[in-house]
């Protein structure tokens, strides 16, 4: 039965976490010529257009959350679809066993992860039968930040800094636009957006991550639609959210708008936020032995174009070198805007160990740290381990603990991504601590500012959730909340917020 049927899917999935589509390559180059030069986001898509070239080169993740995955199969009538999932489910053990996938599924209640991958919804598998003698499999793996970011609104709403929004496609378009606004940089910008008007809340949400599938250029068949995708695309970008948040020229690269029925007492608009790291891939398979006849998105032949020419971080002169332990005096002295190298031992952790700190000792000093919010990809060779993708993981999860922490423990320095709350924001002032904001996604990129793995507490955890004790070098960030009370989250809200309601009263 479909000898090669495995072989296909495994070489989907690596390629899917590894290779980003030409489309969103074009998109990405395109938001990288926007920015100017020096200018936050331009730095930050810089590291990002490396991150994709490494993962390609390396056959790395692109990002070191290598997501939800969700299948999209076409059969022909009478396929045998309880064999194919189980194969896929086989296949997608095998990429986490291979440190392509990260073990990425937890049980909801215990927070145990699997180790492969799955578990009860996970991964996603749609299937579908269509009248040709072909296997049509589509993956999409789309990451924990920016699935956080999706929203659905009831129609007619009150929506914050537009006003009302009635069951009209104008309506729809201030959905949209508010719902690019609120993911600011959480959700890793410049992002791009499935979206279905219609259906019910469950219905809803799937069309809208649907639309994820269509290419960049594709024009909405219904010309309705396709005004609203270009009338997006046409205003968005004064929002001025920016690569991450850092403010810019560009915070979305793609709208894509689908529409199913509805009952006549309901009207959702379901956004489905995608980040920069917008990885889908698929095949067409050989109905007979399961051979890839065909790449859909990519065209194998065509040799891939590097994103850009040059290896590093582009230094301006003006970048801060800092060494852990941190000092009180050096902290103090950061401001928002500036951009530090970081060398030396930093530990990491995300939800599980900010939740085992409130109640527990750290496993290691922690004065003068730096907390790493990050969940790497870790892979054990022989004694040793190594890391294979860590990007900074979404920080405002850890909010309602991160103050007491830097309190408690004497961190100086949290690194995450998508910027902190009120909360955090007085504990850095009280404690005389910083946040810095690392590139979402740009997991090859820091995989590589780090020089060993020099323990790790913790790993009951599991391996994303452990913490890590790791040495780096120069790895760099951007001080986006510091010790006096400055948060540039804060300010490109306020100043967004402004655009928005400009681009509300434009209609
Ligand atoms: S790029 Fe950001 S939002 Fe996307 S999967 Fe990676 S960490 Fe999550």
């Amino acid at each position: 039965m479909l000898p090669a049927f495995s072989r296909s899917v495994l070489e989907l999935i690596v390629r899917t976490s590894t290779d980003l589509p030409p489309d969103v390559r074009a998109a990405m180059r395109h938001a990288l010529a926007a920015e100017t030069a020096g200018s936050r986001s331009a730095q930050a898509l810089t590291i990002i257009a490396q991150n994709i070239d490494q993962a390609v080169e390396g056959e790395g993740a692109i990002c070191q959350d290598t997501g939800m995955p969700t299948f999209e199969i076409k059969v022909p009538v009478g396929a045998n679809q309880i064999w194919m999932k189980a194969r896929i489910r086989e296949a997608i053990a095998d990429a986490t066993r291979q440190g392509q996938l990260r073990p990425n599924s937890v049980d909801s209640i215990t927070g145990a992860n699997s180790g492969n991958n799955l578990g009860p919804g996970t991964p996603i598998i749609h299937f579908e039968q269509w009248e040709k003698d072909a296997i049509e499999i589509r993956l999409l793996l789309k990451g924990g930040g920016c699935e956080n970011m999706n929203a659905q609104y009831s129609l007619p709403t009150e929506l914050p800094h537009l006003g009302r929004a009635d069951r009209t496609l104008e309506g729809v378009r201030l959905c949209i636009l508010h719902a690019v606004w609120q993911a600011q940089g959480k959700g890793c910008s410049p992002g791009a957006v499935g979206v279905c008007v219609g259906g019910d809340r469950t219905s809803g949400y799937l069309h809208a991550k649907e639309q994820l599938f269509r290419t960049i250029d594709d024009v909405n068949p219904d010309p309705r639609l396709a005004e609203v995708e270009a009338s997006i695309m046409r205003s968005v970008n004064r929002l001025g959210v920016g690569t991450m948040g850092f403010g810019g020229g560009v915070s979305l690269i793609a709208c894509k708008v689908g529409a199913i029925n509805r009952l006549p007492a309901s009207f959702f608009v379901s956004v489905a936020y995608d980040c920069w790291a917008y990885r889908r891939l698929g095949v067409t398979l050989d109905a007979g032995t399961g051979e890839i006849t065909r790449w859909l998105y990519r065209d194998p032949t065509v040799p891939i174009v590097p994103m850009i020419d040059q290896e590093g971080f582009v230094r301006t002169g003006r970048e801060i070198r800092l060494s852990t332990p941190l000092s009180d005096e050096s902290v103090r002295s950061l401001h928002v805007g500036d951009v530090v190298l970081l060398s030396g031992p930093v530990y990491t952790g995300r939800d599980a160990v900010h939740a085992h700190l409130m109640k527990n000792p750290p496993p290691v000093d922690l004065r003068g740290a730096a907390l790493y919010h990050c969940g790497p990809v870790v892979k054990k060779e022989g004694d040793a381990w190594r890391v294979t993708a860590a990007g900074p993981t979404t920080s405002i999860r850890e909010e309602p603990y991160q103050a007491e922490i830097l309190q408690r423990y004497g961190v100086k320095a949290v690194i995450g991504k998508g910027g902190m709350g009120p909360r955090t924001l007085k504990g850095l002032q009280e404690n005389g601590a910083v946040y810095l904001n690392a590139v979402g996604g740009a997991a090859q990129f820091y995989a590589r500012c780090i020089e060993s793995v020099d323990g790790v507490s913790l790993l009951d955890f599991g391996t994303p959730e452990a913490m890590w004790h790791l040495t780096v070098r120069e790895f760099p960030a951007i001080v986006t909340m510091d010790a006096h009370g400055g948060s540039l989250h804060r300010d490109i809200e306020a100043v967004s917020a402004h655009e928005l309601a400009a681009l509300g009263a434009s209609r």
